[in-house]
């Protein structure tokens, strides 16, 4: 029998989905595909090149369980020219970026302490909380998914221990301006809290500016700043991010990592030194999720039936809308009807939502919507 712990946790909301569209195309459809979380690029060539090469000349051992140290040291002198956080290689822990959520919250609650989600929230947090034996406490955003502070202070008790906040926000594309972070920031302080900033997206901005709270003095023993390869190099099958902390919060992540993964993978780790001086790959994935992002914007607006904010990070796009239909059976029509795969807002926290990827070509992007469009016309009449 499986553990009462494991029992509680969900598996991917997207399997009765991807069975269905694996059937759909077996019958010669064509489907259009917004579910996947995750560049379409393949990792720029220079970074697999340099990987290789370290992997002919011997590279494929264990690393020390941290990181290679010099990954660790390009690490910190990154987060102090891109995010403003002063720290050193020591604060720097290398491991994959879902991994470092769970290291995260392994190494900072006890069983029972609560962890403050605002939603829409990363679909996984839920499930990482509970694996964790945290317990999720949900507060919602308002219509521009600010955050509530009346409703987050009501929420706070003793057992409150971490507020988790993604930004750039997967599903919506959210971008918190630096104001709204600092008030964030006070309300983490006055109450005594932790923040787990996953920074994932930080490199996909394409309005607004990037802010990271853990470069707020009193915030910085009391922040743990998640970012990876994945989203800007493209690099989600290398299985590469890392952790940024108190040396204490680092030390206890790093027995864990030690118990548990040993270390993150040594081709991947040369890979990410690379990656950390191809700023020009970043720029340019950048201008092509960019021009994606106003082509969906413009046609989603057609849609009548349908409101959503636009995006100004990473490669989602969250309409909502009123029709008396959950989102589950709306997703399963678009795709029987429309050969369209969407992802249903529920699992994200948000009920009558779906995510659009736009992390695919243009002529999907225009086909696909064009579809989605049609679904709505034709459910209206
Ligand atoms: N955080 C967020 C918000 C994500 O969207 C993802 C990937 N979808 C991750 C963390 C995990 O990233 P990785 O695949 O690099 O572990």
């Amino acid at each position: 029998m499986v553990s009462s712990r494991v029992k509680l946790i969900n598996e991917s909301a997207t399997v009765s989905m991807s069975n269905k569209a694996a059937e759909l195309k077996a019958q010669g459809k064509s489907i259009y595909n917004f579910g996947i979380g995750e560049p379409d690029f393949t990792t720029p060539a220079r970074i697999i090149d340099y990987s290789y090469k370290f992997a002919r000349e011997g590279g494929t051992h264990y690393t020390p369980s941290a990181g290679i140290m010099e990954l660790r040291q390009k690490i910190a002198d990154k987060m102090k020219v891109k995010n403003n956080i002063d720290i050193s290689a020591k604060n720097v822990l290398v491991t994959p970026s879902k991994f470092s959520l769970n290291l995260a919250l392994y190494s900072i609650i006890d069983p029972g302490d609560e962890v403050i989600l605002p939603a829409p929230y990363y679909v996984s947090y839920t499930d990482i909380v509970k694996l964790n034996e945290g317990k999720a406490l949900i507060t919602q955003t308002d219509e521009n998914y600010e955050f509530d502070f009346d409703q987050m202070k009501k929420l706070v008790s003793p057992k409150t221990k971490v507020f988790m906040l993604n930004n750039p926000v997967n599903p919506t594309g959210k971008v918190y301006s630096e104001k709204s972070l600092r008030q964030l920031s006070d309300f983490i302080i006055e109450n005594g809290l932790y923040l787990i900033s996953d920074e994932i997206y930080e490199d996909l901005v394409y309005k607004g500016r990037m802010f990271s709270p853990g470069s707020i003095e009193e915030m910085k023993e009391r922040t743990i700043t998640l970012s990876g390869f994945s989203k800007s190099y493209a690099m989600t099958g290398w299985r590469v991010g890392y952790m940024v902390a108190s040396e204490e919060i680092i030390k206890a992540s790093n027995k864990v990592q030690q118990q548990t993964l040993t270390c993150a993978p040594s081709v991947s780790q040369y890979a990410a030194i690379d990656a950390l001086d191809d700023e020009d790959d970043v720029v340019s994935m950048r201008n092509i999720f960019n021009k994606r992002r106003e082509l969906a914007i413009s046609l989603l607006r057609e849609i009548d039936g349908i409101s959503f904010y636009e995006p100004e990070g990473a490669f989602y796009i969250f309409p909502g809308y009123s029709m008396n239909k959950s989102a589950d059976d709306l997703s399963m029509e678009l795709l029987e009807k429309e050969n369209v795969i969407v992802t249903p807002g529920d699992p994200f926290g948000a009920a009558k939502h779906f995510r659009i990827s736009y992390a695919t070509s243009e002529d999907v992007i225009s086909k696909g919507i064009n579809n989605i469009n049609e679904y709505f016309k034709k459910i209206k009449n």
